[in-house]
């Protein structure tokens, strides 16, 4: 099935363009200003945006569970009083249904991929390809006295999930290997997850200086930042995606650039529990490779990344005092090819002929899309995740005008809502 979306403004890696996208299965194979023959289905862009599909490159699918569950406490408290109390009633069947949820929110948003840490990974996994998104799922590896890796069932999951669904869905889904932090696990488990990884050729996926207590008790654990830590252990022989990365220093910075790291930037998280701003500008400039998530929705508490894109670009030029850091071309890069980047898929990201169809088309229709001087501009600064018009993956169109096509969203939210009733309420 061949598709063309015509009469739409496409945000390329050159600039813009109107014109037309062709997709020939999951491909793109046309992109340009005049509108050729041989396609089965038109779809008019009606004069909306065309933008590589979003990156949701750090997230926790299953924590919209505890959207507004609890507010305005610190992350150590947030944490051991409210979420992992509420972690301990999780049973796959809540998995199941929040994750339909979550994912809903997501490609009606604009998100054709995302990167998850947690658990009951099997119900996210099927959630995900049920959906026909784009996925790279991570088991959280937290290993407190055990130093036995063949003894953590984590550990053993991983590697399950690997055998089971690495490549899944034609590639759509992958497993990534997963540390869920230095402060949750030690030495030997680090260095078996590096290894691990590296033997795998995964992506690891890690929380890494979030706040400044748990960038400053590493210290003085090991004598080494975060960063220091995982590099002695030998993660940063694999590709690693660093979550927040808000009190890493310079040094930290220089380690991430020298072995193409990505950081994962999650702005209204970190604003949320307080844990500080990430500086964005300055590992941009050393060659960090940043991606932007919107971790759970418990400390978000959405998963829009719009919303995402908004506070990267305010509070990068907000905290640097200078209105030229991360202008908006430059912000939506985070949410799309660094992103794919960071995923290790590198078939994705941009609208270009050749890479995968995972296009989002933006509505300019709601008066505050009026008028619009730059289709960048007008993404980053004034659209919000309603005006998504579109989400196609892989060719597949997943969220169209409202309607999505491959979930039963009402049954999801009908069933979460009721488990939510009998477990949280
Ligand atoms: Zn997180």
């Amino acid at each position: 099935m061949k598709k063309l979306i015509k009469n739409v403004n496409i945000i390329t890696p050159e600039g813009e363009l109107r014109g037309c996208i062709g997709v020939d299965g999951k491909f793109i194979d046309y992109v340009g200003a005049a509108e050729p023959a041989g396609y089965d289905e038109v779809i008019d862009g009606k004069n909306g945006i065309a933008t590589a599909g979003f990156v949701n490159a750090h997230a926790h699918l299953p924590m919209v569970l505890f959207r507004g569950y609890a507010e305005d406490m610190a992350l150590q408290p947030w944490l051991f009083e409210k979420i992992f109390p509420a972690e301990d009633k999780l049973t796959p069947e809540l998995v199941k249904w929040a994750s339909r949820v979550a994912i809903a929110e997501m490609i009606s948003g604009g998100t054709t991929s995302f990167s998850d840490m947690y658990y009951f990974c099997d119900e996210i996994i099927e959630a995900a390809l049920e959906s026909g998104i784009k996925a790279n799922i991570a088991r959280g590896v937290s290993a407190f006295a055990e130093t036995d890796t063949s003894k953590l069932a984590a550990f053993r999951e991983t590697e399950e999930l690997f055998a089971k669904y690495n490549g899944a869905g034609d590639g759509r889904i992958k497993i990534d290997a997963c540390l869920h932090s230095e402060y949750t696990n030690n030495e030997a488990v680090c260095r078996a997850m590096a290894d691990y990884a590296l033997e795998k050729g995964a992506v690891l996926h890690v929380h890494v200086s979030e706040t400044e207590t748990e960038h400053n008790e590493c210290i003085g654990r090991h004598g080494l930042t975060p960063t220091a830590f995982l590099e002695k252990c030998g993660c940063y022989r694999s590709p690693v995606l660093a979550a927040h990365c808000v009190w890493v220093t310079d040094e930290d910075i220089a380690i991430m650039a020298a072995n193409g790291a990505s950081a994962a930037h999650n702005p209204s998280s970190n604003l949320k529990l307080g844990s500080g701003v990430a500086p964005v500008a300055k590992m941009l400039a050393a060659g960090v490779n940043v991606c932007l998530g919107s971790d759970g929705c418990s400390s978000n508490n959405n998963t829009d990344m719009f919303t995402e894109l908004h506070f990267a670009s305010l509070i990068a030029k907000g905290f640097a005092r200078d209105p030229q850091a991360l202008p908006s071309r430059q912000a939506l890069a985070l949410a799309n090819v660094n992103g794919a980047k960071a995923q290790g898929r590198a078939d994705t990201g941009v609208i270009e002929a050749g890479k995968r169809a995972d296009i989002v088309i933006v509505g300019t229709d709601a008066p505050h899309m009026h008028p619009v001087y730059s289709a960048a501009v007008a993404v980053v600064q004034s659209a919000r995740a309603a005006d998504v018009r579109l989400t196609m993956v892989d060719g597949e169109v997943l969220y169209k005008d409202g309607e999505y096509k491959t979930l039963d969203v009402e049954r999801a939210i009908f069933e979460m809502e009721k488990l939510v009733d009998k477990t949280y309420r």
